[in-house]
């Protein structure tokens, strides 16, 4: 057994746990930081995202949009720092309803009220409407612009449906590589000092109501490591590590899953934004699938309503479409890979032709997508853990539900000032754990209306 010691233990090195090392070893100079993981770094859910961000977030209250705004002023920043090393875009989200445009238009005055920049209704002409160019992300608007005139939405988006009625182009929002971030932000962290320990912790010594240090089972033997400060960052694992510690935490796992594929007729636009249909779905089938659908217990459900959500853009410098759609809730128990519905492609990209009619094109000979996902870790109201734990030592850096890789810049920041004791920012109390003590957090929470989750 070897023996060593930190200031500070981190458990997992997805993108969480990379961003805490980042914030608190590069951006406060942070020294003794050991993080722990037995898979190789960002391998577990971190690369399995569809690596897309955005400042379009419901309340109640402008925590999660102020948030978000931080976490892309870093990335932003990093970008900057870096010659945009991990790709950042400015794409934008482009919701768009036939059924739903006043639902729609609520929701794009309420994220823009909250912190997210101006609302421009384009009404007659598009004139003052500036397209997002298909890379990099300065000088771009902010806020959202909003069209509700189906000729003008053709003449701007003439990849959309022509059903659309309703478009809110979210403009502080986009996409980046995930992975590439990630190993920037390690690279720099272990410039700075941070060491990678490749091993599963499996022990806390919490004696004396504190932490005192981590057990780490590594291919060449245990390794105890004495350590004042536990940080948990461990995705899905989060719960199972909080209980070595005694402690229960608020989080539920659900399943994800998504598709990519080649799209070489380009029926999605190479240079489009995250497209997401805010109407329910039902699938597009021939008089004759529909009959033999129809005929099965197994498959008549095909032929029910799907909810709305569905979304996807295009991917990378080729032909690769991401399409993503929770059409049913995820399974809630850690089983890797994440178990999918054998019917998830097609489904998938029969929904999306609802919004981007041109998919009906491969209808006729589907391609075979590749398929992947990973758990989400989520509380109850869909909002991450960052702060103390109650246990002296231990943190939290997680629940990042299907938000961690675009708020992860945050959280680490906002993990770091917990550590570092420097000023916390407003939005600090509504991470904490402890929010779940406070009736006015429950009275404000039960005024929600929208979770965030796409
Ligand atoms: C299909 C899908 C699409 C998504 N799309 C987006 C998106 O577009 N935008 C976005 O922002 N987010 C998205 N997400 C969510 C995002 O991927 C996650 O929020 C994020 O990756 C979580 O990162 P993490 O570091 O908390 O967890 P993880 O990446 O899971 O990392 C946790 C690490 O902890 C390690 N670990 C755990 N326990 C131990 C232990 N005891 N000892 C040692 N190591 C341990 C694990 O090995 C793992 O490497 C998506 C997720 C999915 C599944």
């Amino acid at each position: 057994m070897s023996k060593e010691s930190a200031n500070i233990v981190i458990c997992g090195a997805g993108i969480a746990g990379v961003s805490a090392a980042f914030h608190l070893a590069v951006r406060n100079g942070v020294k003794g930081i050991v993080l722990v993981d037995e898979r190789p770094p960002l391998t577990l859910t971190s690369d399995k995202s569809t690596e897309c961000y955005r400042n379009w977030w419901p309340g109640p209250g402008d925590a999660m949009v102020a948030f978000a705004n931080r976490s892309i002023d870093l990335l932003e920043q990093l970008a900057r720092e870096t010659d945009n090393a991990f790709l950042m875009n400015r794409r934008g989200y482009l919701f768009a309803t036939a059924e739903n445009g006043a639902a729609l238009i609520d929701a794009a005055r309420e994220t823009t009220s909250l912190g997210a920049s101006d609302l421009r209704h384009h009404i007659g002409s598009a004139a003052p409407y500036v397209p997002a160019p298909p890379h990099g992300f300065e000088d771009q608007p902010d806020g959202v612009d909003l069209f509700d005139d189906p000729d003008l939405i053709q003449q701007v988006f003439p990849y959309l449906s022509d059903t659309t009625t309703t478009v809110a182009h979210a403009r502080r929002c986009g996409w980046l590589s995930a992975q590439q971030l990630g190993m920037t932000m390690l690279t720099q962290a272990r410039d700075a000092g941070v060491t990678l320990l490749r091993g599963s912790l499996s022990a806390v010594d919490t004696n004396g109501g504190r932490i005192n240090g981590v057990t780490v089972e590594t291919d060449s033997g245990t390794t105890e490591i004495a350590t004042p400060a536990l940080v948990n960052a461990a995705g899905p694992f989060t719960p199972a590590l909080a209980r070595l510690c005694g402690l229960e935490l608020p989080i539920a796992l659900e399943g994800h899953v998504k598709i990519s594929f080649s799209d070489p007729r380009h029926a999605v636009p190479r240079d489009a934004p995250l497209v997401i249909w805010n109407d329910e779905v039902a699938l597009p089938w021939s008089a004759e699938e529909r009959k033999a659908l129809a005929e099965s217990p197994e498959t008549r459900a095909l032929l029910e309503p799907f909810v709305a959500g569905v979304h996807g853009r295009p991917e990378g410098a080729g032909d690769t479409v991401l399409l993503y759609w929770t059409y049913e809730g995820g399974s809630s128990d850690l089983v890797l890979p994440v178990p999918y519905d054998p019917n998830y492609p097609e489904i998938t990209i029969r929904g999306m032709s609802a919004v981007i009619p041109r998919l009906a094109e491969y209808f006729d000979q589907m391609p075979r997508p590749y398929v992947d996902g990973g758990y989400y870790a989520k509380t109850p109201e869909n909002r991450p853990l960052v702060g103390p734990l109650p246990l002296e030592g231990a943190f939290i850096c997680g629940a990042f539900s299907g938000f961690g890789i675009m708020t992860a810049m945050a959280g680490g920041d906002l993990l770091a000032a917990h550590i570092a004791g420097t000023p916390l920012p407003d939005y600090a109390p509504a991470f904490l754990l402890s929010r779940y003590d406070d009736r006015a957090y429950d009275a404000l929470m039960a005024t929600a209306t929208a979770s965030g989750q796409l």
